[in-house]
């Protein structure tokens, strides 16, 4: 089933910007996957307990073909290969991939939850969404 994914990029550490590039390059390189749109870049303050560096962020939005469960792997092999260290919960990294939502396929596993449960609570996301034609 073909179907849009909106991902979110985020980035706190080293060079932000290049690491946003280099995952956007990564995603386009998905098999049966397209960047049908991305979002302006935007500068966020970290959320949660732990002080850290702002936040670069983006949201594109992929044409694939991958299953939610499929593209969380393939999201998940990004951020290591961009050398993303889980030492800290909600620490510091040099890149972060999520799946904000599907527009035709819902999952709530432990593992994986779209719509992302944190979408109500994320402006910046709600608000890359608009840019990218998503309303709600
Ligand atoms: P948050 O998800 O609140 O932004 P985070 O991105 O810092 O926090 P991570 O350490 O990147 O959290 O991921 C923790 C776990 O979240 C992952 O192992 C993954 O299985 C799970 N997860 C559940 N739903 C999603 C989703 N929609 N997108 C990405 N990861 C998800
Ligand atoms: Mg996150
Ligand atoms: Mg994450």
């Amino acid at each position: 089933m073909i179907d849009v994914a909106y991902v979110a990029l985020g980035s706190n550490l080293g060079d932000r910007a290049a690491y946003l590039t280099r995952a956007r390059a990564a995603l386009a390189a998905l098999p049966n996957t397209e960047v049908i749109a991305e979002s302006s870049i935007e500068e966020t303050q970290p959320l949660g307990p732990v002080a850290q560096g702002a936040y670069l962020n983006q949201m594109v939005a992929l044409r694939t073909s991958l299953t939610p469960g499929e593209l969380l792997d393939r999201l998940q092999a990004i951020e290591r290969a961009e050398g993303r260290t889980r030492d800290v919960r909600w620490g510091p990294r040099t890149l972060d991939l999520d799946i904000v939502r599907f527009e035709h396929q819902r999952a709530d596993e432990p593992g994986l939850r779209v719509p992302h449960p944190e979408l109500p609570n994320r402006d910046f996301w709600q608000r890359e969404l608009s840019e990218l034609g998503v309303d709600r």
